[in-house]
């Protein structure tokens, strides 16, 4: 029976063939990577069910230009009909609909991001047959030409157990070039070397004849075929650092781990001593569409003695790291115990120390020597820094404080706290701002003085920003100060404002009646320059906190800033409002009701009564226009 792929599958795969085109070369790349996983799965399951051991594990490619087919057999662990229908029926089984709504959200970049691996066969393929006998199961086949739809049948003839891929090639110059073997050969060099299972494929050796003396004569022979071995077959992270060049390791990275842009930094290491083992990790150059989805795995994948134990081991890397890709291989683990176990193992967590101590070493090095790289990566994934900090009750906050950056309101660029303190001396708090963007925080009231004076002030541009600064309390002693909480901490300022607060001591008290249930107090400020008031935090959750918090399941009115309403006593709106104190008393609760309002606006909060806002407005525009 046929099937159709899912609706969200058949659209990814058209986005993916037309997108990758200029690419092609790169699906045996990754039908190789997937044989060489299903070898390692299989060797892995081996040491338990005697019956899956395999003398001669092998990847087989051949060419057969007279039928225009690529073919890649595996002698790996085989799929059985439901997983073809699961694993090759929905394209990306985990992340299609993340992705398809990133793509809608036009981010053109989404495809490069998105590891396509069998579905990559369609670039070069208009027919794509898998046959595959896994053990205790009989012997499938999945066929699909493309977008429509695929079918599953038993198949007529029996195979070993493993995997052949068969695809048939399109029609057109484009892709008679894979029909040549040499280019074949030449992929396999360039993309697959490091597989650690030989890529065989018949190739046809010259023999010469020899002439009368012995000699080979070149223009006399015969040819044979002969299996070769194409791939060097060793383990690039066995391979000492001063024999791979970087392409070598990209390439790696790029197959290994399906991603389409080569990655930012690796980092490589091989200790010995205590513990044996040798890291090969990677830092992205970009994260993934689904890098905040929950679906997202770490990928460290573990080995010992270049034998596979475990793909994405979660316990390897802590989550403020999980964007780190790679290697470990150590010959100190246990396998013989199950994968809970391991987990405890004195060994693995040692391991796992060792990673996140280079990882952050790695790190610091490139925030000091190579400063342009450091802002692209923090672009990425500094965000999940700031989540390592706030996760866990702060149990990482002294392993990442330094790594983390805010921009700057002096330059908005980068800076990290120790930059802060360093250019501003002697400070006895470091400023922060938190909303949505720059733009939109530079406009606030409060900015202004502070942009006037320039006066560095850090902007908070993410919700876990303020979150994780509360778990750091300080940086070096120095406590954080959000310029939005209600202050004034100079004492000359203090002194002057009460003054004015005590000469107008009635006019404030009625505001402050009239907004009794909105506000917890209204105070005179000097911090405002051009506007006439403010929304100011008190203790506890400022209000970027509250905004965030009200977005999340289970909000309640706990989860409020504590408001206070601050006004500029210099202003013109407020010498207004005096002399309407003096003369029509009643209309000051009106004028206490459109500030209030004005500043939630300001602020991005919602009016708690729009109507009865717009009634006021309209009231006094009439007044006004009388
Ligand atoms: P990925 O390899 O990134 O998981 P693919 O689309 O390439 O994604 O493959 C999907 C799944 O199909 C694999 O995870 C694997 O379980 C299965 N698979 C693919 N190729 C093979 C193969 N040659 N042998 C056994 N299983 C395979």
């Amino acid at each position: 029976m046929k099937k159709e792929f899912k609706a969200e599958s058949k659209q990814l795969l058209e986005l993916m063939i037309n997108s990758i085109y200029s690419n092609k070369e790169i699906f045996l790349r990754e039908l190789i990577s997937n044989a060489s996983d299903a070898i390692d799965k299989r060797k892995f399951m081996s040491l338990k069910d005697s019956s899956l051991e395999i003398d001669n594990p092998t990847i087989k490619i051949d060419v057969n230009k007279k039928e225009r087919t690529i073919t890649i057999s595996d002698t790996g662990i085989g799929m059985d009909n439901k997983e073809l229908e699961t694993y090759l029926g929905t394209i990306a089984h985990s992340g299609s609909k993340e992705f398809i709504k990133a793509l809608e959200d036009n981010n053109a970049d989404i495809i490069g991001q998105f590891g396509v691996g069998f579905y990559s066969s369609f670039i070069v393929a208009d027919e794509v047959k898998v046959i595959s006998h896994k053990e205790g199961s009989d012997t499938y086949l999945w066929t699909s030409e493309g977008i429509s739809d695929y079918e599953i049948t038993k198949a007529k003839e029996d195979i070993n157990i493993g995997t052949k891929i068969i695809l048939h090639l399109k029609k057109g110059k484009d892709f008679d070039e894979f029909l040549n073997s040499n280019k074949i050969e030449e992929l396999i060099k360039k993309y697959s070397d490091y597989i650690k299972y030989p890529i065989q494929m018949d190739k046809e050796i010259k023999i010469y004849d020899k002439d009368k003396d012995g000699n080979e004569d070149y223009s006399k022979y015969t040819t044979k075929t002969e299996l070769t071995t194409i791939n060097s077959m060793q383990a690039i992270w066995k391979k000492p650092k001063s024999k791979v060049t970087q392409e070598e390791y990209d390439n790696f990275y790029m197959g290994h781990f399906h991603d389409w842009q080569k990655p930012l930094k690796t980092i490589y290491r091989k200790a010995e001593g205590a513990l044996n083992y040798e890291m090969l990790l990677f830092i992205p150059s970009h994260r993934g569409f689904d890098f905040f989805s929950p679906t997202y795995k770490k990928q460290i994948d573990l080995y010992s003695k270049s034998v596979f134990i475990e793909a994405d081991c979660e316990y390897l890397v802590s989550d403020a790291f999980k964007f780190v890709k790679g290697i470990i291989d150590s010959e100190d683990l246990s396998l013989n115990i199950s994968r809970e176990m391991l987990q405890h193992d004195r060994n693995v967590t040692k391991l796992a120390k060792a990673i996140e101590n280079r990882i952050k070493s790695e790190l610091g090095k490139m925030l000091k020597n190579e400063r342009e790289e450091y802002n692209k990566f923090y672009d990425e994934f500094g965000m999940q820094l700031m989540y390592g900090i706030y996760d866990n009750f702060g149990a990482k906050k002294d392993l990442l404080k330094d790594l983390i950056m805010f921009k700057s309101s002096r330059n908005q660029e980068y800076v990290t706290l120790q930059e802060y303190l360093d250019n501003n001396k002697d400070c006895k708090e470091i400023l922060y701002v938190a909303g949505k963007d720059i733009d939109t925080i530079n406009k606030l009231p409060i900015m202004e003085t502070y942009l006037d004076d320039n006066k560095e002030v850090l902007y908070f541009l993410n919700d876990v920003d303020e979150f994780a600064i509360q778990i750091l309390a300080n940086y070096q002693d120095i406590p954080f100060k959000n310029i939005s909480s209600s202050s004034n901490d100079n004492e000359e300022v203090k002194k002057e404002l009460e003054e004015k607060t005590k000469e107008n001591e009635d006019l404030l008290s009625l505001i402050k009646d009239n907004l009794k249930d909105e506000v917890s107090d209204v105070i005179f400020t000097n911090r405002l320059k051009s506007n006439p008031v403010y929304l100011a935090s008190g203790e506890g959750l400022s209000i970027e906190m509250e905004k965030t918090l009200s977005q999340m399941p289970g909000a309640n009115d706990m989860m409020k800033a504590n408001k206070i309403l601050e006004i500029n006593p210099d202003h013109e709106l407020f010498k207004a409002i005096n002399k309407l104190y003096e003369t029509n008393k009643d209309e000051v609760a009106d004028y206490a009701k459109l500030l209030y309002n004005q500043a939630l606006l300001i602020e991005g909060l919602p009016l708690q009564d729009p109507v009865a806002y717009g009634n006021l407005l309209t009231k006094l525009m009439i007044k006004a226009s009388e």
